[in-house]
């Protein structure tokens, strides 16, 4: 026995495999000699993934390896190497951790998986709806490989979506058709692409449906166990797999419900995580916090893949609503909106923000947002000061302290 607090989800052995043969399936046609090999694009993490699988690409996404590199605790090590060539310490700690990966040919890839290195893009795919770290980061590799980069550049700051946002997101979608032809080497197919945004449509109600079962009171999954299984609907939202990886997720949470088993034993209160994980300390926080009976219940990054105009008629408003509609994308107004919302479905007991020092953009606690949005619903909250990858932005001690001070705050108020 254990004496960890922590739960084990028997569907991880599932989600481990398919995250393994995603990367070993990338590996194999990357250092393929056939000339008919699958052609590999690279994508930002919510970008239009289902375009690039229409076109039959394997798709890799490098964020996906900034996260590994940040979870195993590689990235202080790397980091340093992308700042010497001029990548400032201050920006995305994805984007220096991976490029410090590249120029140091090192990647925990390796001892998991037997894999080199990353594998090697025929085209590189952005849409900057997330922030424009994301461009300048495939940009890198541009340089590098000499391979073609195309992309979305999406309006940010926006409240209402209005057609004329729109209009032009589906023409930029529509622009990136030649290139990907010329490099798959395959004509556009309408059929294909409505195929795939139909499984991508499917994949987003099952994660939908995980993530709503926290709602449960106590709650089968914590948001920590949620940054994990999240891998198949970022990764491989499109594809079979991940249609058939979240019903056996689901009927095991859904088990746990009706035996009343709880992620966190005896789980006394209900927090909100918003913003960045802090990857490299995903195990200790969970620990921490099931620790003190607190279970994370839901948070806005998970949250971020749930993709619901996918299941419109037309696929390209449906990719270009979907990738616009993101709450990264959205003002300050909407965005308080929505985490009141959230507070209000999951039972919310406390919050906690995360500043990440290298990700402004997905950081909300710098224009006021705790502070109205406490003053308006009064859950108690705190903010941490640290970051995704780097862990020299993060200080152990002071997170800790904060954590057990928010949990006791709120016991004393009860
Ligand atoms: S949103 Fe943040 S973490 Fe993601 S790529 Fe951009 S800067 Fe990096």
């Amino acid at each position: 026995m254990s004496d960890s607090p922590i739960r084990k989800i028997q569907a991880t052995g599932m989600m481990r495999k398919l995250m393994a043969d995603h990367f070993l399936e990338l590996d194999a046609a990357a250092n393929s000699t056939d000339p008919d090999r699958p052609k590999i694009a690279w994508c930002t993490s919510v970008g239009p993934a289902e375009l690039l699988r229409s076109f039959g690409f394997l798709v890799y996404f490098p964020e996906n390896h900034g996260a590994v590199l940040g979870s195993s605790r590689a990235a202080a090590d790397l980091i340093p190497s992308a700042n010497a060539r001029g990548y400032s310490p201050d920006i995305c700690s994805y984007l220096t951790s991976d490029v410090g990966s590249y120029i140091k040919q090192q990647t925990p890839l390796t001892k998991a998986f037997g894999i080199k290195g990353v594998p090697k893009a025929d085209v590189l795919v952005f849409n900057t709806n997330q922030c424009r770290d994301v461009q300048d980061w495939l940009a890198f590799y541009q340089r590098e490989w000499d391979v073609p980069m195309i992309g979305i550049h999406t309006q940010r700051d926006l409240g209402e979506i209005r057609a004329e946002h729109l209009d032009g997101l589906i023409e930029q979608h529509k622009a990136l058709i030649p290139t990907l032809e010329e490099v798959s080497g395959r004509k556009f197919d309408m059929d294909k692409l409505k195929e795939v945004v139909a499984s991508s449509y499917r994949c987003t109600l099952l994660w939908k449906k995980v993530l709503q079962l926290a709602a449960t009171k106590p709650s089968p999954i914590t948001f920590f166990d949620c940054t994990i299984h999240m891998g198949p609907a970022v990764v491989l939202r499109g594809t079979a797999e991940a249609e058939e990886y979240y019903p056996v997720l689901i009927k095991e949470l859904e088990q746990r419900i009706a035996d009343g088993v709880a992620a966190v034993e005896n789980e006394n209160l209900r927090f909100y995580w918003e913003g960045m994980p802090v990857w490299g300390r995903l195990r200790d926080h969970a620990e921490q916090f099931a620790g003190q009976n607190v279970c994370v219940v839901a948070s806005t990054y998970c949250n971020s893949w749930i993709f619901e105009p996918l299941g419109l008629d037309d696929p390209f408003e449906g990719m270009a609503r979907s990738y616009t509609e993101l709450f990264i994308v959205r003002n300050e107004n909407y965005k308080e909106d929505y985490l009141q919302r959230m507070f209000d479905d999951y039972g919310i007991d406390g919050i906690v923000y995360h500043d990440a020092k290298t990700c402004p953009n997905n950081s909300n606690c710098r224009y006021g947002m705790p502070q109205r949005l406490g003053g308006k619903s009064g859950v108690p909250y705190v903010t941490i000061n640290g970051d995704l990858n780097d862990l020299r932005l993060y200080s152990d001690e002071q997170a800790r302290t904060q954590f057990e001070a928010l949990a006791e705050q709120i016991q004393e108020g009860r």
